[in-house]
């Protein structure tokens, strides 16, 4: 985030604190400055919070637009569990939710750039360095897929369900518009373990900064409903689907680890493969029973204990 700062400061934040809060005192080269300095705390977290949202919402809004246009099955808009409007409304939610998520994410960034993390620099040197930054690629996936996977797993809770993470189950045939249409504390809470990585285990910041984009490019991707891996090891849009369907089973991110070591994972059928069986009616049909039948009964299982 430090580059990322500097170079927004070099190219627009100088100038614009410059016009928005002139230097009464100080010039450079005959140019006003800002009597905002480039390390003021308050600057830094307003600075990161303008280019948190621009950057979030551009990612969003082409990623899940091409996905969309090129990429989903568009059929799946016949199923029954489709809302009338239900794009217009998954953008609504992800670009109202955006700001929030950015807000309560701003102390990690914040304290990336003033040093507390353990974020480093530089050109890998010896071998131990090439080999250290190659293995923090996996080290960080399965990481953050664990901790993913139980603060969902969490927020299935029938106690805990309804107020945080029912929003996102709305969105029974998610569209790649769904990805990022949360409850801004869910869209935190499963972006936690992002942010904690860097604050545990030491990673250089380029690739902090590449895998960050990659995971929200990989949360677009697996709701875009096209089902092309048959994988058993890697959580697809196929598994994606089948939690959003019939909700208690593939909690995971990228891999089906932890949902096979905590007993919820339901490998995908021909049902999301076979493109003939998903289009058909009875399949669709059956599919909002289940799905409405089985998120009613996790809810009526909290009202039953509670009486
Ligand atoms: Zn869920
Ligand atoms: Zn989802």
């Amino acid at each position: 985030m430090d580059t990322v700062l500097y170079y927004s400061d070099q190219f627009v934040f100088d100038t614009l604190y410059a016009k928005l809060w002139p230097s009464c005192t100080k010039s450079v080269a005959g140019h006003v400055i800002s009597a905002w300095p480039r390390d003021d705390f308050w600057r830094v977290n307003l600075s990161i919070y303008i280019i948190t949202v621009t950057f979030g919402y551009l990612l969003y809004l082409i990623t899940a637009s091409l996905s969309y246009y090129f990429v989903f099955d568009h059929d799946y808009m016949k199923h029954p569990k489709f809302l009338k409007n239900q794009i217009r409304m998954e953008i609504e939610c992800a670009l109202s939710a955006m700001p929030w998520m950015t807000l309560f994410t701003l102390p990690f960034f914040s304290g990336e750039v003033f040093g507390k993390s353990l974020l480093y620099g530089g050109m890998p040197k010896t071998t131990y360095d090439w080999l250290y930054l190659f293995a923090s690629i996996p080290s960080f996936l399965f990481f953050t897929d664990g901790g993913i996977y139980w603060f969902h797993r969490w927020m299935h809770h029938p106690k805990v369900y309804k107020y945080l993470h029912k929003l996102h189950h709305k969105w029974v045939i998610p569209t790649p518009f769904a990805s990022h249409a949360f409850n801004p504390c869910d869209g935190f809470l499963q972006s936690l373990p992002y942010h904690l990585y860097v604050f545990m285990i030491p990673m250089h910041k380029y690739l902090y900064l590449g895998l960050f984009g990659f995971v929200n490019f990989w949360t677009v991707m697996i709701h875009d409903g096209e089902f092309i891996s048959h994988s058993e090891i890697i959580n697809t849009s196929a598994h994606h689907f089948v939690h959003h369907v019939y909700f208690n089973y593939n909690y995971g991110q990228y891999f089906t680890f932890w949902d096979r070591l905590g007993n919820s994972h339901r490998q995908p059928t021909d049902e999301q493969y076979e493109k003939a069986l998903r289009d058909d009616h009875k399949v669709m049909a059956r599919q909002a029973f289940d799905s409405s039948s089985i998120e009613g009964q996790t809810l009526n299982a909290n009202k039953l204990k509670s009486q």
